[in-house]
């Protein structure tokens, strides 16, 4: 699983070309990073022809390893000007390691707006022309996609919003279902695609050869030894029957659940839209309803989940905490089947749910729309799917719309808007917020789950770093995070499957070294790019309004957080 394919948009030759031994441990964001800095300009235009679109896939890409196909996008990120990676679950990082694909590299631009797609299978390598799926939305275009292609294929794939450069546009992949849903949603990854002039990538792997195992023998043990112990996790085992939505009562207990634009911490609805009523509507309502849903081949943790209507037909997959929370808690929104229309909705239009459900509320905070007014925010996205100027404002993200409609507290880092989590109760996450390479990204480093009192200052700098080392060693793995809860006590069974699968010797250390080097790299991009100790900061309001519902404001201090990136 080595060759990286190269795509020149302007002539539309395609290359391979193959990974060194050296380069044998580079995989997901750490790849994707390593190919952003080294060949991008970052003072480039992020529209224009020297900016790349780089899709890595992790280390155990193409087994069935729990959690272990994760996807990585990277670029020169439209929205924040910073790096960027973002990844997803699915099955697009499976279907590569079967053919054999580390990466895939959109390089230029092609010479005329055309659109097209990426066809890959075991035999050919072909940029399509896609012009008849022009502004077609997310739902449909997969559709007509498995219809042309066939129901096996992998999917990435943008929407509307994405061909139109809209800042909060992600990118789509397929679940196991081959459903569109499993989000690269931060970063405006989906406009660059656009810009590529690329509707979709298509992985057809019916004749892939798969992965060669060097050591299946460890393997085999090392993956059932894993498996075990995350089923037999406590934890774990919370995620398999509420979802990432087991995180509501955490959050609001916390003061940390964003309600109303970020002014406060708890939301009185926060029972309507928990874990407990999510997973009861879920079976109460049957159909092809699932709480405990596999994003790709392998899961055996199963956070996601298929929410169905009140017929059992399916409304979306999955409803996930932090959409939950934007687009809910964060609007006034205390409505399941709401938020599920919603998401939908944003899913369809290729939107990240994040940002764009902080662009609703900053829009409800500028009076466009009341808090809690649940037709107001669907129209909204109707406005996006129309294409009018609101629409196109609410597409640009949080940080354009608060800024163009004059609100002052605008709940962002580095043009980013802010996961669910209120970086005054969670002040760990405040810390990841201000310092990440990201920007306001919380799997850029999540102390949430950490044994930390999350409400005061102290020790939140020392989390923060270990949270973003930690992440980041996933990142470039190709790893759900929520696996780090089974590896507390066998941290070095993530390197023996390295070893097992690729042959080479890898220790855990080696890991959290390449995680490190990552983080060095990425914010060496972002200096050279303009960004510096200055940018690594909350917006004001967060320091001096105090959230009242955990009763403290952000306080640790500049000074401290620039002991983030101390290391080697
Ligand atoms: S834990 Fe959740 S996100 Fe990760 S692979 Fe499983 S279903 Fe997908």
């Amino acid at each position: 699983m080595n060759k990286i394919i190269r795509i020149q948009m302007e002539t539309g030759e395609i290359k391979e070309e193959y990974c060194s031994k050296e380069e044998q441990l580079l995989a997901g964001r750490a790849l994707t990073s390593k190919v952003i800095s080294e060949e991008v300009n970052p003072h480039c235009d992020v529209f224009g022809s020297h900016n790349k679109l780089v899709l890595a896939a992790g280390l155990y890409a193409g087994t069935t390893i729990s959690c272990g196909n994760r996807l990585s996008i990277g670029g020169k990120s439209p929205l924040t000007g910073t790096i960027k990676e973002s990844n997803a679950g699915g099955n697009m990082a499976y279907k590569m390691g079967k053919l054999g694909i580390r990466a895939i590299i959109f390089e230029g631009l092609p010479p005329k707006e055309s659109l097209q797609f990426l066809y890959i299978s075991e035999e050919k390598m072909a940029l399509l022309p896609a012009n008849e799926y022009k502004e077609m939305p997310i739902y449909p275009a997969t559709k007509k996609l498995r219809h042309q292609f066939g129901d096996k294929v992998g999917i990435s794939i943008i929407g509307p919003t994405g061909e139109r450069r809209s800042l909060a546009s992600g990118i789509a992949n397929t679940d196991n279902e081959g459903r569109p849903s499993r989000y690269c949603g931060r970063g405006g990854l989906g406009a660059l695609m656009g810009s590529k002039g690329i509707k979709a990538i298509v992985l057809d792997d019916s004749n892939a050869k798969g992965v060669t195992i060097e050591n299946a023998a460890l393997l085999k043990k090392t993956q059932k030894q894993l498996n075990k112990e995350i089923l037999n996790n406590e934890a774990l085992g919370r995620f398999t029957k509420y979802g990432t939505a087991g995180m509501v009562d955490i959050t609001n207990a916390l003061g940390a659940l964003p309600t109303h634009n970020f002014s406060r911490g708890a939301f009185d609805l926060a029972k309507a839209i928990n874990g407990n009523n999510l997973h009861e509507v879920i079976t109460q309502r049957g159909g092809v309803g699932n709480p405990s849903h596999s994003c790709m081949p392998g899961c055996v943790i199963r956070c996601s989940n298929v929410y169905p209507d009140d017929q059992g037909k399916e409304k979306v997959s999955p409803l996930e905490y932090e959409t939950i929370s934007l687009l809910g808690s964060n609007c006034g929104i205390g409505n399941l089947d709401v938020i599920a229309d919603l998401n939908y909705r944003c899913n369809n239009l290729g939107l990240d749910t994040i940002d764009t459900g902080g662009a609703i509320a900053l829009a409800m905070e500028a009076g466009v729309i009341p808090f809690g007014d649940e037709l107001g925010a669907l129209n909204l996205l109707n406005e996006v799917e129309q294409n009018t100027w609101l629409g196109r404002i609410i597409a640009s993200g949080g940080v354009r719309t608060g800024q163009i409609l004059g609100v002052r507290r605008i709940p962002a880092v580095k043009g980013q808007i802010m996961a669910a989590y209120d970086p005054r109760a969670i002040k760990g996450l405040g810390v990841t917020y201000a310092t990440s390479t990201m920007g306001a990204d919380h799997t850029a480093g999540q102390t949430v789950r950490m044994p930390i009192e999350h409400h005061h200052a102290k020790g939140q700098v020392e989390a923060s770093q270990k949270a973003q080392i930690t992440n980041t060693m996933h990142d470039c793995i190709g790893t759900c995070l929520f696996l780090n809860g089974a590896l507390a006590n066998h941290p070095e069974w993530l390197s023996d499957m390295i070893t097992a699968i690729h042959g080479i010797t890898c220790s855990y250390e080696e890991l959290l070294s390449i995680a490190k080097q990552t983080l060095l790299l990425e914010r060496d991009f972002n200096q050279r790019a303009g960004f510096s100790d200055q940018d690594d900061h909350l917006p004001e309001f967060f320091y001096i309004e105090e959230n009242p519902d955990s009763k403290t404001v952000f306080d640790v201090s500049h000074t401290e957080m620039k002991k983030v990136f101390d290391f080697e």
